[in-house]
């Protein structure tokens, strides 16, 4: 039996989870398909994602939905406000996935909010569950619940090797953000 729509999901500690999934948006606008990307986490740094998104519409929509990092880097505001952006971005994933536009969909830094209990691992099982069966669906972020794993059709684990932030290089623009 063939599968129409894939559940994918990028982690591990290992870079390249998001840069994947962006990857694979670059081939599928090569054949005119519909992606969105909803933003979980990331909001407070400028991504370099935010300004090419605009030259793949219509074909590609990007939705910064999550609000910095909770707990750590440039974080400042409370909690609440992080529950409050995740349970949004969750709220616009679910409107996104019910809506049947989309070929492919990517939850972006999803396992992170539901690893630090932002959002339920079961309502995101729950997307995954009710989505279009023709729909493909991307989870990304690092530390995904063997739930999550289960419900997925295709897991791949980025490894950390070497990463220059170990050796104090700092994040660079292009390559990083
Ligand atoms: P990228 O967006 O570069 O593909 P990612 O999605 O795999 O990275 P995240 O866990 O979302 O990684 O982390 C976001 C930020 O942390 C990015 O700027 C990324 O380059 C950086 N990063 C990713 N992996 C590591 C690592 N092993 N050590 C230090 N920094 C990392
Ligand atoms: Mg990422």
């Amino acid at each position: 039996m063939e599968k129409d729509g894939l559940v994918i999901v990028y982690t591990g500690n290992g870079k390249g989870k998001t840069t994947a999934a962006l990857g694979m948006v670059l081939r599928a606008v090569g054949y005119n398909l519909k992606i969105c990307m909803i933003q979980f986490i990331k909001g407070s740094w400028h991504y370099g994602e935010l300004d090419s998104s605009k030259r793949l519409e219509p074909e590609f929509e990007l939705i910064t939905a999550g609000k910095g990092f909770v707990g750590i880097i440039d974080d400042k505001s409370p909690r609440e406000e992080h529950e409050r952006m995740a349970q949004e971005a969750l709220r616009i994933s679910k409107e996104k996935i019910q809506s049947g536009k989309y070929d492919i969909i990517i939850l972006d830094e999803v396992n992170y909010a539901i690893n630090l209990d932002l959002i339920d691992v079961n309502d995101v099982l729950d997307l995954i569950n009710s989505k279009p069966s023709n729909l493909n669906l991307v989870l990304t972020g690092n530390y995904v619940k063997p739930k999550i794993v289960e419900a997925s059709d295709l897991v791949t684990e980025m490894n950390e090797i070497k990463h220059p932030f170990k050796s104090g290089i700092k994040a660079k623009r292009g390559i990083d953000f």
